[in-house]
């Protein structure tokens, strides 16, 4: 079980295009296991390792459509562990408002609990709300991960897509899609010691958050010795916003090159790619790397 959801086999990366002397790689984490792909096992890798040892619940935090939550319970059903998932809106205690990612994340033995939005939003500025310390007292033995999965063992696992690229492929630039940015940190980290004048360039998908920076060098411990960059003008209106001119974008590059991507990040990421391509330099040949890092789980079929 460990060798199938935590084995050493590295994704792909292929040729995608090449723009403006920029030649253009996909990794394709999206691959890297059928129901827990992408950032969220680099992320939840360790902290699963540590469960098993230590016979320990997963309990973490989402909303309806979470990728994370997806990547959590299923990661519990392959690795024999318990999940618990606490969930932003009180409303869904009534499953027949569950979308796709809770009725999956239900039948793969994750333990549900509801909580409103106000509570929810609480937790992020006094983390012992009362309510929320509630519901973690009922499984005294666990390990509390936040939302999305940042944490300390996730930098080590992010960490690792930067030690794999560094044996595929040589690169003067990654590009990945940011939420929390977590898994940024980590492979800044993982760039510090396995390619170290590699740039790494992340695409925040959220609309002015001026807190992605900030947790960035918070979590990194080698934010002074990479170089790395933010870029905040690709959000399209904000998380989950999907207007005409992204879906139109997503339809075409799915068509032209049979890569799916998913409208919250991985398709604003391909957008940001080439609009960089377009507008760097035309005299200087790179080899610039895209990570893909799933979420194809959240996509309306
Ligand atoms: C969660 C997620 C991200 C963002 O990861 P962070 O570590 O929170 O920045 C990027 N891509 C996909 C597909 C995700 O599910």
């Amino acid at each position: 079980m460990r060798d199938v959801l935590l084995g050493g086999q590295l994704t792909p990366v292929v040729y995608l295009t090449t723009i403006n002397d920029k030649s253009i790689y996909v990794k394709q984490d999206y691959l890297n296991h059928a129901e827990v792909s992408g950032n969220k096992l680099r992320k939840l890798k360790y902290s699963l390792l540590r469960a098993q040892a230590l016979k320990q619940t997963l309990l973490s935090f989402g909303g309806a459509y979470s990728n994370h939550i997806a990547a959590l319970a299923a990661a519990g059903k392959y690795c024999q562990l318990q999940t618990v998932g606490i969930i932003r809106g009180e409303e869904l205690s009534d499953t027949s408002r569950w979308g796709k990612t809770l009725r999956k994340a239900s039948n793969d033995g994750m333990k549900l609990h509801f909580v409103s939005r106000k509570i929810y939003r609480e937790k992020e500025i006094y983390p012992h709300v009362v309510d929320i310390q509630n519901i973690i007292e009922q499984y005294p033995n666990s390990i509390v991960i936040p939302e999305g999965g940042s944490n300390q063992l996730s930098l080590l696992g992010s960490a690792e897509i930067v030690q794999e690229l560094a044996k595929q492929i040589d690169m003067q630039k990654i590009f990945l899609a940011c939420g929390t940015g977590g898994t940024m940190a980590g492979v800044i980290d993982g760039a510090s010691k396995y390619a170290p004048s590699c740039d790494i360039v992340g695409i925040s998908v959220l609309k002015n958050n001026a807190e992605l920076t900030k947790s960035i060098t918070r979590l990194s411990s080698a934010c002074e010795e990479v170089s790395w960059t933010v870029y905040h003008e690709y959000s399209f209106g904000g998380y989950a916003k999907s207007p005409p001119e992204l879906m139109a974008f997503m339809d075409d590059f799915e068509c032209r090159y049979a890569i799916p991507l998913d409208p919250i990040y991985t398709a604003k990421l391909f957008f940001a790619v080439f609009d960089r391509a377009k507008t760097a330099a035309p005299d200087t040949p790179e080899t610039w790397v895209v990570y893909h890092s799933g979420g194809l789980q959240g996509r309306k079929v």
